[in-house]
C-alpha cells in the first residue's frame, strides 16, 4: 500500500490549572454552541469541556472531551503537583462508563470536543477571561495510506450522488449473492 507524507494541522488547548478559577463560563458557551438550534439553551451537562472542581482544596481542572471508551481502565493514576493531590481520573479526557462527564444526558451518547468546528478559535478559549485556556495549532508531517484515503473520497462522492442508504442496501444485496 502506498504511504504518503502529508501535512496535518494539530489543534490543541493548553490548560493552566493554576489560572482557572472555576467560573464555568467555558461549560456554558460550549453547551450553548452545541445546542440544537445553536445558542437556544445552555446546560453544562451537555458541555464538551467540564471543570473538575474541588473548591476546598483550590483545585479546578478544565478537561475537554476526548475519545469514547466502552470499558473503564483497570489502573488509576494519582498525581501530586505542587503539594496538591488530584483525584484519580481527574486529567482523563475519555467518555468512560466510570463517570458521568462527557455523555449527552438524554441519550447517554458520548460527547467529544470538535474544537468548535467552523469557528476561527475554540469558544471556550475565547470565553475564558482568566486565560486558563490557550489555543495552539502546529503543523506536523504524518504518514497517510493514500489508498485508504482514495477509497474514502470515492465512497463519499458515491454517497453524495446516490445517498448512503442506497449504497448500504446495494452492498447488503451484493454480499447475499456470494
Ligand atoms: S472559563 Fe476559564 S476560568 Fe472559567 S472554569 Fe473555564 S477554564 Fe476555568
Ligand atoms: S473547543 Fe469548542 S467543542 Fe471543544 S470544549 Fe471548547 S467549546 Fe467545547
Amino acid at each position: 500500500m502506498k504511504v504518503e507524507k502529508k501535512k496535518k494541522i494539530i489543534k490543541s488547548i493548553k490548560i493552566d490549572v493554576d489560572k482557572c478559577n472555576g467560573c464555568r463560563a467555558c461549560e456554558v458557551i460550549c453547551s450553548s454552541f452545541h445546542a440544537e438550534p445553536k445558542y437556544s439553551s445552555s446546560n453544562p451537562a451537555r458541555s464538551r469541556i467540564r471543570v473538575i472542581r474541588e473548591p476546598y482544596t483550590d483545585i479546578y481542572i478544565p478537561v475537554y472531551a476526548g475519545e469514547y471508551t466502552p470499558a473503564e481502565c483497570a489502573g488509576r493514576d494519582k498525581y501530586v503537583i505542587d503539594g496538591k493531590e488530584y483525584e484519580e481520573c481527574a486529567f482523563c479526557r475519555a467518555s468512560c462508563p466510570s463517570r458521568p462527564e462527557f455523555k449527552e444526558p438524554d441519550s447517554g451518547l458520548p460527547l467529544k470536543c470538535d474544537m468548535c468546528e467552523g469557528e476561527d478559535e475554540p469558544l471556550c478559549v475565547k470565553w475564558c477571561l482568566a486565560d486558563a485556556l490557550v489555543y495552539e495549532e502546529r503543523e506536523e508531517e504524518v504518514e497517510e495510506e493514500a489508498e485508504q484515503e482514495e477509497l474514502e473520497i470515492g465512497l463519499e462522492s458515491m454517497a453524495n450522488k446516490y445517498g448512503l442508504q442506497k449504497i448500504l442496501d446495494t452492498v447488503a444485496r451484493m454480499s447475499k449473492k456470494d
